[in-house]
């Protein structure tokens, strides 16, 4: 009989998102016959040193503290963790801060709680009862996986150990085989095709040659690779996914109960914006790129049975970007029925209002948009090919709307200059009732991205990965292929005092939000008139527009060229610019990009 198969997702991860590849990993290999135990360990091990110390970890920042506190386990000594706390000093205290935790606490972790979490996994399970034992591999999971598998290893040398996931392609791929033989297969690419037959192979010692996706050593001892698996081109083929053993153990450590869960679906890969025009910073998707996503109606189906089943309404989409045909025909099949679903989507700038509200209904409660600047210039400087302007319009309706929007500012395109941030400080200022950015950060040239794969062309200079690498892994670890996160040289920037400006008024967007009262622009109209409430800047500054004026600030509610405004209001141009001239001046109205847009949010939500 064949033997199961663990599954296993590590440290250091959210508490309150179960992995999406455990869950749809299972029935995959289900469908194939197998037996499939998944061990949710990021689970266990936030249980292990406290909820809110694990969340803190959790959080990517540059330190990587949530690989670091896992680097004795795997490597022994890399550097002294004393060069580790001053060098990343600053980013450490804002990660230990919100957990009332100290620096030092990490470098306990490390020493003492991570090596004994270790131990307990090892002891507390039957390993050996496994056919092999699969790791899946994002974020900050590399080396607390490592590190289980290397123990692993030194306790049941005969058990096959793969590893597998969206962090590995070719290059992190090879030099892990080549650093760490504890480690036998490395599959890269889309699983769902080639999973099943790896599994049937590792299970039963047959030899890799051939397969696609797989990387391992031959009898030589030479690694060998069968090239990337393909990708899945029919989304609808993957199966439901199954998070059972997330729920059980969830409720089972009191870390919450299934309904406050937001569970991850996935209903497409690739970005098929990218595949005309890659964002010059984005690193997702690599050799994923091309676009795929399931039908709209079996979207409905995975819905009904995953609600159904963890009694949850909150689903959050990990897919790149929202497949366009969704916008109508899934949130419209929803909309249509009326559910109480709440959904997450990562989304174009360039969705119309009425798309929005159209999605809005069918239960979009919360979208990340890669609003990425609000300078035209810079956006097209970055291959996002649509306006400042856009961005704010999409800033004004996701507020009205009330979906909640994630998103971030980036700077230092090569190219942009320093008058494309004296506009952008300019504008800032007058969206303060819109959510502010995360914030604003330099762009990365992340590996995968054309500012990594081709440095020259972006002007990026000669790149190196950034020194967090060196305190993560021995010396004897090739850190550029093994690095996700790189240092650049770019040139044809402006200087740093260039952004000042913008980066401190994003800081004070942002700590405005935090107040009890937020900033507001409000407006209401009754006949012939409409009546504007300025709360942007503490105390309210009421304004009325009537009849021609309130028709055209109406006309602005979506933003309109200079020309339009002009052929509707131009029969009394004198009147025309004086009006334009006072709302602009009271920052009611915005002009950019050779248009207008009215600002204030209407407080009739059914506009
Ligand atoms: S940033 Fe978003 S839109 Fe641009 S290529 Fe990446 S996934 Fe696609």
């Amino acid at each position: 009989m064949t033997k199961p198969i663990a599954l296993v997702s590590m440290p250091t991860l959210r508490d309150d998102v179960p992995s999406f590849q455990l869950a749809l990993l299972k029935p995959t290999l289900e469908r194939a016959g197998y037996t499939v135990v998944p061990h949710s360990l990021f689970l266990e091990f936030s249980r292990h040193i406290g909820p809110s110390l694990n969340r803190a970890l959790a959080e990517v920042h540059m330190s990587l503290a949530g690989e670091w506190i896992w680097t004795r386990c795997a490597f022994g000594d890399v550097r002294p963790s004393s060069e580790y706390l001053s060098r990343f000093h600053h980013d450490l205290v804002s990660i230990t801060e919100p957990a009332q935790e100290t620096p030092e606490a990490l470098v306990r972790l490390r020493d003492q709680a991570c090596p004994a979490f270790i131990e307990r996994v090892v002891a507390e399970h039957d390993w050996s009862q496994y056919a092999f034992v699969g790791f899946t591999v994002v974020f900050q999971q590399m080396i607390a996986s490592l590190a289980l598998a290397k123990a692993l290893k030194a306790r049941w040398p005969t058990l096959p150990i793969v590893f597998g996931g969206a962090t590995f392609e070719d290059d992190i791929a090879a030099e892990v085989m080549a650093r760490c033989p504890w480690v036998d297969v490395v599959h890269c690419g889309d699983a769902d095709q080639t999973v099943p037959e790896l599994a049937r192979r590792v299970s039963n010692r047959l030899p890799l040659d051939g397969l696609p996706g797989a990387m391992f050593r031959g009898p030589d001892g030479a690694v060998r690779f069968n090239g990337r698996a393909p990708n899945l081109e029919q989304m609808d083929l993957t199966p439901t996914p199954d998070f059972d053993e997330f729920v059980a153990l969830h409720d089972a450590l009191s870390l919450g109960t299934g309904a406050s869960i937001q569970l991850p679906i996935e209903t497409a890969r690739g970005c098929w914006y990218g595949m005309k025009n890659h964002c010059t910073f984005c690193g997702l998707n690599r050799q994923g790129m091309a676009f795929r996503s399931k039908s709209p109606a079996q979207v409905v189906d995975m819905l009904k049975v995953l609600a159904r089943r963890y009694g949850t309404r909150h689903f959050n989409a990990i897919d790149n970007i929202l497949a366009p045909e969704y916008a109508e025909h899934l949130f419209g099949v929803l909309a249509e029925a009326k559910t109480d679903l709440q959904l997450h989507y990562e989304i174009r700038p360039t969705v119309s209002h009425e798309q929005l509200k159209a999605m809005r209904r069918g239960g979009l409660v919360s979208v990340q948009p890669g609003v990425e600047s609000l300078s035209t210039h810079v956006l097209t400087l970055m291959k996002k090919f649509t306006t400042g302007m856009k961005n704010v319009e999409l800033l004004k309706w996701t507020a009205y709307y009330e979906i909640s929007n994630a998103y971030n500012l980036l700077y230092g395109f090569p190219g942009e200059t320093a008058d494309d941030y004296v506009e952008q400080a300019r504008v800032i200022p007058q969206l303060l009732h819109f959510q502010p950015p995360y914030g604003m950060v330099k762009a990365r040239p992340d590996r995968g991205s054309p500012m990594y794969e081709a440095p020259t062309e972006q002007k990026m200079g000669s790149l190196v990965p950034t020194p967090v690498y060196q305190h993560l892994y021995p010396p004897d670890f090739d850190l550029s292929r093994i690095s996700y996160y790189f240092e650049d040289t770019r040139t044809n920037v402006p200087p740093p005092e260039a952004y000042e400006e913008c980066l401190s008024l994003v800081d004070e967007w942002t700590a405005r939000w935090k107040d009890s009262h937020r900033p507001t622009l409000t407006s209401f109209k009754t006949p012939g008139s409409l009546s504007i409430f300025d709360a942007r800047r503490g105390k309210t500054v009421a304004t009325r527009f009537d009849e021609r004026a309130a028709e055209l600030y109406e006309f602005c509610a979506d933003a309109r060229r200079t020309v339009d405004v002009v052929e509707r209001f131009g029969e009394d141009r004198t009147w025309l610019d004086a009006t334009l001239a006072e709302m602009l001046e009271r920052q009611l109205l915005l002009e950019l990009d050779g248009r207008y847009l009215a600002l204030a949010l209407p407080v009739n939500p059914n506009h």
